[in-house]
């Protein structure tokens, strides 16, 4: 199946390129297998010029079954297990749906497409999150959910690296066939070649600052035409995310700013006093399907197409990449060999 010079079980040096979500945890794991990897990154440790510095950083595989194929579920469970192992400091509260009653329709949906839940009456709801009590009827718990904030956790997965003896190059601009050896291409949008079926979709995002709301964990408000999803960043900072657009335009439409804020003013009344701190826009790597994918050409291997689940799925993509490389393991649902 695999003519390679990436020779599963050899114990050659390895490059990752891209020190995003996918490259960071690809290179965690082969560090700490024992491996010699060197991550590089183009940009500077802040680590703007990622799709993941934009990213809510929600670990919903169970809330994310409502738009996803199950494919996604079952690496999502596997990447929960990855981070509690990895980073048991991560907050395992679980995610909280709610929907206005005009959107009963909308949000049973939800509960039927979904698994995993607890059904919460209005008391239930303002017994978990007390700043939602008496807003909405009714909630869905979803209890072994968790979320990172991407921008913390980042450095902390890049410090683990060098920890587990990887190094790890910043300003480092580089092409996979620029490099000898095994190579684990995590480039995101950048690695579009021609030939690579590769998109972007923007993802915009807006972030407040209010004391007068307090949440625990992350709340998606079900709405038939803007979802959104409020996500606390701690002293008194919300995440409000995010659109879904097929447009590689970076800029923030008047539109997407509206629904956003109106959403989440829809949530609670409060946010209308909030002050605007940022306005930001990524691009999710999708490949035509939205579907994860690790691609093998000989030494070359590119993982690239994490889509809306980059934080959900990193875990475990990093986990087959290198029983791959350890034992010759392919999953046929995520791994194309040529
Ligand atoms: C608004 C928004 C919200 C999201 N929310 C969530 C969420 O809640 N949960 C979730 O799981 N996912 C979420 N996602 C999706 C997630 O952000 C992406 O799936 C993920 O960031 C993709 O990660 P990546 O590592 O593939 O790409 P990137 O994060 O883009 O990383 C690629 C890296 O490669 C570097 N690079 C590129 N070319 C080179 C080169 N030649 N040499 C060296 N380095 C190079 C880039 O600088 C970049 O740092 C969200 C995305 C958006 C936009």
């Amino acid at each position: 199946m695999y003519q390679n010079s990436a020779r599963p079980g050899e114990k050659s040096p390895i490059s990752v390129i891209g020190a995003g979500i996918a490259g960071a945890w690809q290179a965690l794991l082969l560090a700490e297998a024992g491996r010699a990897v060197t991550l590089h990154e183009r940009s500077d440790e802040a680590m703007t010029q990622s799709t993941s510095y934009w990213a809510g950083g929600m670990l919903a595989p169970h809330c994310e079954a409502e738009v996803s194929e199950p494919l996604i579920v079952r690496l999502g469970l596997r990447s929960l297990a990855l981070w509690r192992e990895h980073f048991p400091q991560t907050p395992f509260n679980g995610s909280l749906v709610v929907a206005h009653a005009r959107d009963r329709a909308d949000f049973e949906r939800f509960a039927r497409l979904t698994s995993g839940y607890q059904r919460l009456d209005a008391q239930g709801v303002g017994e978990i999150e007390p700043s939602l009590a008496g807003r909405f009827r009714e909630g869905l718990f979803y209890p072994d959910e968790g979320h990172v904030e991407p921008r913390r956790v980042l450095p902390e997965l890049h410090a683990c690296i060098r920890a587990a003896g990887g190094a790890i190059e910043f300003g480092s601009n580089v092409a996979p066939e620029e490099l000898d050896g095994t190579v684990i291409d995590c480039r995101g949008l950048a690695a579009r070649g021609p030939g690579q079926e590769l998109r972007g979709v923007k993802g915009e995002i807006i972030l407040i600052e209010t004391k007068e709301v307090e949440l625990s964990r992350p709340v998606r408000l079900v709405h038939p035409r803007f979802p959104l999803y409020v996500i606390s960043r701690g002293q008194g900072r919300f995440m409000l995310g995010a659109t879904s657009i097929e447009s590689e335009d970076r800029g923030i439409s008047v539109r997407s700013a509206l629904e956003l804020l109106g959403a989440a003013y829809s949530v609670h009344p409060a946010f209308g006093e909030a002050r605007i701190v940022e306005f930001g826009a990524g691009l999710r790597p999708a490949y035509p399907d939205n579907l994860p994918r690790i691609s093998i050409h000989n030494d070359k291997i590119a993982v690239n197409g994490l889509y809306r689940h980059g934080f959900l799925l990193a875990p475990a993509l990093a986990e087959l990449t290198l029983s791959y490389l350890e034992r010759g393991t392919i999953d046929n649902e995520v791994m194309q060999c040529a």
